[in-house]
């Protein structure tokens, strides 16, 4: 795995992510894909984890991170980038500085980036997250809370870290129109949104009917298979070409 890192084998694709009041894409999430020479394609489930207890998750993180910057100065302006960081990540005093050079290095503009970051647990050291946090959003990155609502995503570190937005786990969404009691945390979420003014944007959208309930109950953003699966960079290329917006509607 650290040997496929180093051979660029862990690539990012895609998933457009589209506002639900326009249903035009207004971004992208980058997900880690690890691409075998025999054209076999693994899930980052399958890698993530090895890649953080080896202690390489930085590593394939810079790797995403410039081959994604590289892509998206391609595309439209207009276009925004998120990327998933590891709450490992955060223990790194360099973290900052080290995404800040690559931005320069490849001309992607700071205000373009979102960083989005799940689980609390090794959120612990909250001092040098907080300041990691901060010395980035000063240059124009936005965060985003990710899988809110499950696991160690809480209350708390909506109230204590500065997150720009809050991405609605997947596992309400899926259950949106079966379950009462996903509809009733979604749409509170969606108010605490509103109230605390995040943008909220729903996960794992794969149908029409919630696509439509979402838009009705005032969530902003959403990705899912419904508007696209992640693709890769070359069938981006295509989506977003710059000066070609009538192609962004994905619905
Ligand atoms: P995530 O950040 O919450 O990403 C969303 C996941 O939902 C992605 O899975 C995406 O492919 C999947 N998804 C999107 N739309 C739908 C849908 O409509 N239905 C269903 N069933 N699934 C949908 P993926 O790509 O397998 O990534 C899994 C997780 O791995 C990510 O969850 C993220 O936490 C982590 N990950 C991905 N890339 C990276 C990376 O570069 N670095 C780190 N540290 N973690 C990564
Ligand atoms: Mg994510
Ligand atoms: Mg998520
Ligand atoms: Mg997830």
């Amino acid at each position: 795995m650290r040997e496929a890192v180093r051979q660029h084998q862990v690539v990012p694709y895609y998933q457009p992510v589209v506002s639900l009041n326009t249903e035009t894409a207004v971004g992208v999430e980058a997900l880690a894909r690890w691409t075998l020479p025999t054209s076999r394609i693994i899930g980052p489930d399958h890698f993530i984890p090895a890649a953080e207890s080896g202690g390489f998750i930085g590593d394939l993180f810079f790797q995403i991170l410039r081959q994604m910057c590289a892509d998206v100065v391609k595309w439209d302006p207009s276009i925004r980038v998120a990327v998933n960081v590891s709450p490992n990540q955060f223990r790194d005093p360099f973290l900052a500085n080290k995404i800040l050079s690559v931005l320069d290095g490849t001309g992607l503009s700071a205000e373009r980036l979102e960083i989005e970051v799940t689980e609390g647990n090794p959120l612990a050291d909250w001092t040098r997250t907080a300041r990691t946090i901060n010395s980035l959003k000063a240059e124009g990155v936005r965060f985003a809370l990710d899988d809110f609502g499950t696991g160690y995503a809480n209350l708390g570190q909506l109230n204590g870290l500065p997150f720009d937005n809050v991405k609605i786990d997947r596992s309400f969404v899926t259950t949106l129109m079966e379950r009462r009691e996903s509809r009733t945390i979604v749409k509170s979420i969606i108010s605490l949104c509103r109230d605390l003014e995040k943008t909220s944007i729903a996960e794992g959208v794969e149908t029409g009917a919630q696509a439509e309930w979402l838009h009705d109950n005032g969530c902003d953003l959403a990705q899912g298979h419904h508007f696209s699966y992640p693709l890769p960079a070359d069938a981006v290329d295509e989506l977003f070409r710059v000066g070609d917006e009538s192609v962004y509607g994905l619905a």
